[in-house]
């Protein structure tokens, strides 16, 4: 039991001080995908800033120097020097009131390139604003690359529309990024704009529905399952200060737990190992005090209960009867002449007398519950639970014929053999004894009387109901 309950604390320890360091792994990996989230939006949101600080600067310059060839060429050197030195920078351009390309970094003569129908160009040229317009992923006309444009509206001097400066920032600039942090932190990062449209990504795209599961997870979740794959991740995200984007960053759950796992399977066979010895050692110990309990309540010499034993059965077994109202019944048993059994054979073969006899004894009894005890010296008494004089008599017949089958020879008894005298008492629902003393007491004097009618034989306490004496009381009623 106490082995049992050792075992059941360790396990509990354990598997709380395991789910306690897979809770603290999981939130680290927490803390790590929130830092890179807000460092790489702060990237890029430093990118953008730098891309829309160029066509700020760019829109001022063409406001104030026109449109002029000469002021055109100084602008086309200024776009190439300023690409050269940003390499997030795809390319910068000015397109005119129509849509057509008048200068571009990436092409000295932009001739019969037109940008009309881009997203920048048909809200800028519709709408007199000076804010900054940040447009969907365009396919660059130039070398096919993917960009994200920064542009700004070019006024007149009269404010009537006059063109757009626009810069495309490089979505390989961020991928490559990207891939350089996924590499050194194992975490997948995306990087997508408020309507869902992906800009960039290392390895691979979020699915719509992991993203909408990410970005709507409570900041004080650390894991969630991808809708997608089933996988569990721990994820993190965060918008962009400036531009309606946002950085997502997510790691698989079995990576994070890797180094946890490896940590657990070796706790797990220590453990194991530890519950098998506290099991060996538990049953161990167990066993040597099942023994103990069976040396107190057993004789030594016969293996019989003792009289320790007896009492207690014997006080329990009758409060039991008085109880459920059934017959209780007890024999004495006394080997015959065993002083000059002694005396002829030694002390030694009287020893191994009295163990066969005992053995006889305990060969007879046919419940589990009977019960055979050394009363004391060569006296034996048995405990019959719900069993009627009938019954008693039934053993004691069995057992003088036993006693007669082992044919001990016993050359001081008239029979040449040892035999046994017996005293049964009874204690029937009817008739009650006021203790079990007293039932101890009438099977003694029964005894008693059949040493008296000359050994070898058995008598039935007086007091108590025969089949007989029963019916003769219910006759006499
Ligand atoms: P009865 O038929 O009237 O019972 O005569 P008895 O000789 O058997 O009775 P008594 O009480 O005079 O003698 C009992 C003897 O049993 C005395 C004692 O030496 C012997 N005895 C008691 N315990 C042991 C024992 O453990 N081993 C041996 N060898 N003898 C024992
Ligand atoms: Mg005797
Ligand atoms: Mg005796």
């Amino acid at each position: 039991m106490f082995a049992l309950f050792l075992s059941a604390a360790l396990l509990g320890t354990e598997a709380w001080q395991m789910w306690h360091v897979r809770d603290a792994n999981l939130r680290g990996a927490k803390i790590v995908t929130a830092s890179l989230a807000e460092s790489l939006s702060h990237q890029v949101d430093m990118t953008l800033k730098t891309a829309d600080s160029v066509v700020s600067t760019l829109v001022q310059r063409v406001e104030a120097e026109g449109f002029g060839p000469d002021s055109l060429q100084r602008l086309y050197g200024l776009m190439t020097s300023l690409a050269a030195a940003l390499p997030a920078i795809h390319e910068m351009g000015l397109i005119d009131e129509d849509g057509n390309a008048i200068v571009k970094s990436l092409l000295p003569h932009p001739v019969g390139k037109n940008y009309s129908e881009r997203d920048y160009f048909r809200f800028l040229s519709t709408h007199d604003t000076r804010e900054v317009f940040i447009g969907v992923p365009v396919r660059s006309k130039v070398d096919g690359s993917i960009n994200v444009t920064v542009s700004r509206r070019v006024n007149a001097p009269d404010g009537r529309f006059a063109g757009v400066v626009v810069t495309s920032v490089s979505m390989d600039f961020f991928r490559k990024l990207f891939e350089s942090v996924q590499d050194r932190s194992g975490a997948s990062i995306n990087l997508v704009m408020d309507n869902g449209t992906l800009l960039a990504s290392s390895p691979a795209s979020f699915g719509s529905s992991e993203l909408t599961a990410l970005l709507t997870l409570p900041t004080d979740a650390t894991e969630y399952v991808s809708p997608d794959d089933g996988v569990r991740r721990v994820g993190s995200y965060n918008h962009l200060s400036r531009y309606p984007m946002v950085a997502v960053v997510a790691q698989d759950s079995a990576i994070v737990l890797r180094e946890w796992r490896g940590q657990l399977i070796v706790d797990s066979a220590i453990m194991l190992c530890v519950l098998v010895l506290i099991a060996v050692l538990g049953y161990r110990v167990d066993r040597a005090n099942r023994a103990t309990q069976l040396h107190a309540l057993r004789d030594g010499l016969t293996e019989l209960a003792n009289r320790r034993c007896f009492n207690e059965t014997l006080e329990r077994e009758f409060k039991r009867a008085a109880r459920s109202r059934l017959p209780l019944s007890l024999i004495m048993v006394d080997i015959d002449l065993f002083k000059s059994f002694n005396d002829r054979y030694g002390h030694p073969a009287g020893d191994t007398c009295l163990r066969t006899i005992s053995a006889t004894v305990q060969s007879v009894l046919r419940r589990p519950s009977d019960l055979a005890a050394r009363y004391g010296g060569e006296e034996i008494a048995i405990i019959l639970p719900e069993t009627d004089v009938a019954g008693a008599i039934q053993i004691v017949t069995d057992l003088m014929l036993a006693v007669r089958a082992r044919a001990i020879p016993h050359e001081g008894s008239a029979h040449g053999i040892v035999t046994v005298s017996a005293g049964i008492a009874s204690c029937n629902p009817a008739r009650r004894d006021a203790d079990s003393a007293q039932l101890v007491e009438k099977a003694d004097a029964a005894l008693y009387a059949a040493k008296a009618l000359g050994r070898n034989a058995f008598t039935v306490h007086a007091a108590t109901d025969t089949a007989a004496s029963v019916a003769k009381r219910r006759e006499a009623a």
